[in-house]
């Protein structure tokens, strides 16, 4: 049970929910996933579901400051100052901006910024499959293929932004969810 800080991030369908709940089990930790923050806010009919809906409906990213919010709220609670793992959350580089600063307040900083890898192709399919599944009302062809282009445009070039500050290691997202996570486990060590 080591504190972890921990980002995971991929393109949608990469597996990285899966892998984030694994990780909360092996560590303990909370994961901070501001895709379930807001559909529980949507769900709730709260001000900050109200202005997400639309955006999270038509697979846009939800503005900057709502999501920044958001994540800020979270990251401030108890049980995340031995550590977290973040699904979802940067998105942008404005997100990741400003996720430096909320850090910096709370005294810590991020330690590992895994990037999963995985071939564009499949995915697509991968998600429709899932919306047989879940009940996801951004799982419809056409909110999927805004999703990958919204994380190609906005949130790929956070690779970069982590690689700079050399927390960034990359993980292959092809396999079986245990061989994911054994990899995701050696990456973390
Ligand atoms: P997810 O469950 O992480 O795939 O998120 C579902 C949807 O919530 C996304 O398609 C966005 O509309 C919205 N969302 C979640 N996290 C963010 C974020 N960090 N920035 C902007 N929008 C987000």
């Amino acid at each position: 049970m080591t504190a972890l800080r921990l980002l995971l991030l991929g393109p949608p369908g990469a597996g990285k929910g899966t892998q984030a709940r694994i990780l909360v089990e092996e560590h303990g930790i909370p994961q901070v996933s501001t895709g379930d923050m807001l559909r529980a806010a949507v769900a709730a009919g709260t001000p900050v579901g109200a202005k997400a809906q639309s955006y999270m409906d038509a697979g846009e990213l939800v503005p900057d400051a709502v999501v920044i919010g958001v994540a800020e709220e979270r990251l401030g609670m108890d049980d995340a100052s031995r550590g977290f793992i973040l699904d979802g959350f940067p998105r942008t580089v404005v997100q990741a901006e400003s996720l430096d600063g909320i850090l910096d307040r709370l005294g810590t900083k991020l330690e590992r910024c895994v990037s999963l890898e995985v071939a564009e192709d499949g995915l697509v399919a991968r998600l429709l499959k899932r919306a047989d599944l879940e009940d996801r009302s951004d799982d419809n062809e056409e909110a999927i293929r805004t999703r990958m282009r919204e994380y190609r445009t906005k949130t790929e070039p956070l690779i970069d932004y982590y690689r700079q500050k050399g927390v960034l290691v990359e993980v292959s997202g092809t396999g079986d969810v245990d061989e994911v996570a054994h990899r995701i486990r050696e990456a973390v060590a």
